[in-house]
């Protein structure tokens, strides 16, 4: 089943000598519940694109549709609660308040969302996650795995169809990196997500359903391994 489809769409930074054409013309259709690597040398478009997916962004033409609903279509407030609901967003810096402990920094978007707390979810995705034990750390507490963990428990917490990771592994070692995939991987079947992945890493490309390779604004290749 069709997820997120993507016409023509086209991004350009600038104006005049600075303009920068980051995305070109780009079509792509995916399904609900792949998991697809994103990868493509440095300055290629690969941030430009999750974040036009997510509905962070405004594309300069063309459209982004989410369960067939036009995203950039929607009103500025309207946008924003959709991604919270739908969009569960990762990067390599974990961005974690540092004065709220485990549970509260995975606890805030479902409370920016005035949303009824699932105290069972909330156990599970704890427990799948495996921070427990450390619930009511600090992030100055935490590993450097254990506070990526916490923050896609924080991009999970809403339980959105759609997961994007931009580089998530970037600031881990290999051993962290590969719990990380793993875990990613688990929860998203657990939870019957999609999840798009901007990765440098081959090895962790190598683990997707699908690999879509950006060069110079384009899609060069898309594969399914
Ligand atoms: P990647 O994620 O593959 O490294 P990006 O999507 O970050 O590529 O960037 C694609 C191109 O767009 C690059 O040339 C980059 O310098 C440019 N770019 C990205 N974001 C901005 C921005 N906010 N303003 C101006 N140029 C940008
Ligand atoms: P990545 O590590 O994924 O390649 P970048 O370091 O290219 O990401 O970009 C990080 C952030 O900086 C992105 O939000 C992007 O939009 C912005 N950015 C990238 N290139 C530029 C640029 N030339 N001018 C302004 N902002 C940029």
């Amino acid at each position: 089943m069709e997820l997120l489809r993507v016409e023509n769409l086209s991004k350009s930074y600038g104006k005049g000598e600075a303009k920068v054409d980051a995305l070109k013309n780009i079509n792509l259709s995916i399904k609900k519940g792949e998991f697809i690597a994103i990868v493509g040398p440095s300055g290629s478009g690969k941030s430009t694109l999750l974040h036009l997916l997510g509905g962070v962004d405004k594309p300069t033409s063309g459209n982004v549709f989410i369960n067939d609903i036009n995203i950039y279509d929607l009103k500025e407030k309207d946008l924003a609660i959709f991604r919270r609901r739908n969009i569960g967003l990762i990067y390599q810096f974990y961005n974690l308040i540092p004065v709220l402990t485990v549970k509260e920094n995975i606890l805030l978007p479902a409370e920016l969302d005035n949303r009824e707390i699932d105290k069972e979810y909330l156990e599970d995705l704890l427990k799948t996650l495996d921070l427990k034990e450390r619930e009511n750390h600090l992030p100055s507490e935490l590993s450097g795995g254990q506070q990526q963990r916490t923050s896609i428990g924080r991009a999970l917490i809403n339980r959105p169809s759609i997961v994007l990771a931009d580089e998530p592994t970037g600031n881990l070692d290999s051993k962290n990196s590969k719990e990380i995939v793993e875990l990613l991987k688990v929860s998203v079947k657990k939870y019957n997500q999609t999840l798009i992945m901007i990765t440098h890493d081959t090895n962790i490309a190598l683990q997707a359903d699908r690999v879509i390779t950006i060069e110079d604004g384009i899609i060069k290749s898309d594969e399914v391994i």
